[in-house]
């Protein structure tokens, strides 16, 4: 299959990612058939691009007739069968959940015709893994997209153990048809941004819990002195420290290696639901429509 004769995908998921990622496929001019479990949760993501779509017409980074277009590319869809009918591609960005994304890969191969590529949006299960669910192997491959996606310009493109030179060459020419630049990586636990960004995060926290410094003095060290900008905790917050503990496990449990073992601080601050920007408390504290950056209470000195 040539990419550039590719004319319509599917995302599966309309969450986060999901929405963000028909955004970028509809606004490069593919028709995006967008599938998620129920029309709530559809027009919820739709209003989401259009929103986005909106901001970026009042920069003046596209214009309003762009914006309707991009709209126009985007069909709803509840049932996965119809879905993914006529879908050159298919990009899963359900929720992160093993069992869930096996089920899906066992459906989309059997839905789908023998040439269509199964991309996953994973951030931390095995490409093999997901690949070997189904009979197509050669044609499974990670597409990871960042978080905003119509604004980061990084796809990590992953390699599962059996995936094709073919697959991977059309996946990498087609994240440049969205105006990303794809980097290809081999399929090990954590990929590769994901084993660099976790690590360094939990050695923020390992840096909080030992008392070397507290929250504020440890991002700035990072923002300031390294360029980031966001520090290494505030970025977890925006992550969502589930999500942090659940990476490191995966990584922890792959490698085998205790330098992945996740803080216990991290993993207390789960278990109690202090989870970051989604629950209102993690490392900060978040109320709703403040700006404000505020240390969460355990942390004040
Ligand atoms: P999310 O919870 O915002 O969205 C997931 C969506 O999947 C929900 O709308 C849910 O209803 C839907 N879903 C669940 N089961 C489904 C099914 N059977 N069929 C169709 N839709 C279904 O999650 P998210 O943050 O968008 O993450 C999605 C994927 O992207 C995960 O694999 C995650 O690891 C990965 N990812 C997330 C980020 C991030 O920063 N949020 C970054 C990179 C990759």
């Amino acid at each position: 299959m040539k990419s550039e004769r590719m004319k319509k995908v599917t995302v599966i998921g309309a969450g986060t990612m999901g929405n963000g990622i028909a955004h970028v496929f509809a606004q490069s001019g593919f028709s995006v058939s967008l599938v998620d479990i129920s029309q709530d949760l559809l027009t919820k993501a739709l209003s989401t691009i259009a929103k986005n779509l909106d901001r970026m017409v009042s920069k003046g980074s596209i214009t309003n007739e762009a914006k309707d277009q991009t709209l126009g590319n985007i069909s709803p869809y509840t049932i996965l069968a119809d879905g993914v009918k006529d879908s050159e591609l298919v990009v899963e960005a359900a929720t992160e959940n093993i069992d869930l994304k096996f089920r899906i890969f066992r459906d989309l191969d059997q839905l789908c015709p023998a040439n269509v590529i199964l991309a996953t949006n994973t951030s931390s299960i095995s490409i093999t893994r997901i690949a070997a669910q189904t009979n197509r192997p050669d044609k499974v491959i990670g597409m990871h997209f960042m978080n905003p996606v119509p604004v980061m310009k990084l796809v990590e493109v992953i390699r599962g153990y059996a995936t094709s030179d073919e697959t991977v060459k059309t996946v990498l020419e087609l994240s440049k048809q969205l105006g990303k630049i794809p980097t290809e990586v081999n399929d090990y636990p954590g990929f590769v941004a994901n084993r660099i960004l976790m690590p360094m995060i939990n050695e923020a926290i390992y840096s909080l819990f030992e008392g070397v410094a507290g929250v504020e003095e440890i991002d700035t060290v990072m923002k300031l002195g390294m360029a980031h900008p966001m520090g290494p905790l505030q970025l977890a917050d925006f992550i969502g420290l589930d999500v942090c503990l659940s990476i490191l496990n995966v990584m922890y449990d792959g490698f085998k290696n205790p330098k992945y073992a996740p803080c216990p601080l991290l993993v207390n601050m789960v278990i109690a639901g202090h989870l970051g920007v989604k629950s209102g408390k993690g490392f900060y504290e978040y109320t709703a429509g403040s700006k404000e950056l505020k240390v969460a209470e355990q942390f004040r000195q």
